[in-house]
């Protein structure tokens, strides 16, 4: 993100972003030569090439295969990509969706891990995004293998009921999703209340005061008006989540000096 002056850049939580690449690598048994800290740099050094004015979007992408032949990975290393692209933020422009509740299900620990990020499991979102966009709604929300609400295509879901702010833990078929773990922990130490994490049911989609998704790609903090056509809340941003979102937009534009460590 560009800071308020748009002179200087912060990459949002880059150690974390790193990290979470190192351990779904982990899990795929994807092997690399480079450590968090050489990442991290690279991160940097890249930015550094380019004097940059505006929101980038940046995607480590590791790959097998380049010296590889045949579909089975072997104890070969991983290459590692790095990319910018300019990406605007949509925090503050109004933006809400409309989603549906996808008849596509959400993958699960037992055959494709939502907790690796893996371009793979992305065929996932695509099927239930573009079904969505097909049926005439923005986006679309994914229920798990147990029926409970698991995350939208590119975001994770929260909902708020009768004052309390409420999304499903990670157990639930969801990525383990770096913005949700900060908004939790802007919404403990600045709002005062603490976020429930629990399976949350369909039906409770269709009488919430308010929901919405994040990510850091997948629209920040984005209300969601409508689910299946039933309006939500006032069918406007909520008073929570207009709440959330500015401190998520402090935060991540340096404008929150106790959350500098994360930039
Ligand atoms: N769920 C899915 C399926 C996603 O693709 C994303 C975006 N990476 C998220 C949740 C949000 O994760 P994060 O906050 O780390 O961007």
């Amino acid at each position: 993100y560009v800071n308020d002056s748009r002179e200087a850049v912060n990459v949002f939580r880059l150690q974390d972003h790193v990290r979470r690449l190192l351990q779904s690598m982990t899990i795929l048994r994807l092997h690399t030569a480079f450590a968090a800290a050489d990442l991290e740099l690279a991160v940097v050094e890249l930015l550094g090439a380019t004097p940059w004015h505006e929101d980038i979007y940046l995607r480590l992408l590791a790959f097998e295969g380049y010296d590889v032949v045949g579909a089975w990975p072997t104890d070969a290393r991983a290459n590692i990509l790095i990319n910018a692209v300019p990406r605007p933020s949509t925090m503050g422009t109004g933006r809400t969706k409309s989603c549906c509740v996808s008849s596509w299900r959400r993958i699960s620990d037992e055959s494709m891990p939502p907790r690796v990020k893996a371009s793979a499991n992305y065929l996932n979102s695509r099927n239930a995004y573009l079904q969505a966009a097909a049926d005439g709604y923005d986006d679309a929300i994914m229920l798990n293998q147990t029926g409970h609400v698991a995350e939208c295509t590119g975001a994770c879901v929260f909902v708020v009921r009768d004052g309390a702010l409420i999304t499903p833990p990670v157990t639930e078929s969801i990525l383990e999703s770096i913005t949700r773990a900060t908004l939790i922990q802007l919404v403990k130490e600045e709002l005062g209340v603490d976020p429930v994490q629990r399976p949350i049911d369909r039906t409770e989609l269709y009488i919430a005061d308010e929901i919405f998704v994040s990510g850091t790609g997948g629209g920040e903090v984005t209300p969601v008006t409508s689910v299946d056509r039933y309006q939500v809340g006032s069918g406007e941003i909520g008073p929570m989540t207009e709440k959330i979102q500015s401190l998520y937009r402090d935060a991540v534009r340096g404008l929150a000096p106790r959350r500098s460590e994360w930039l």
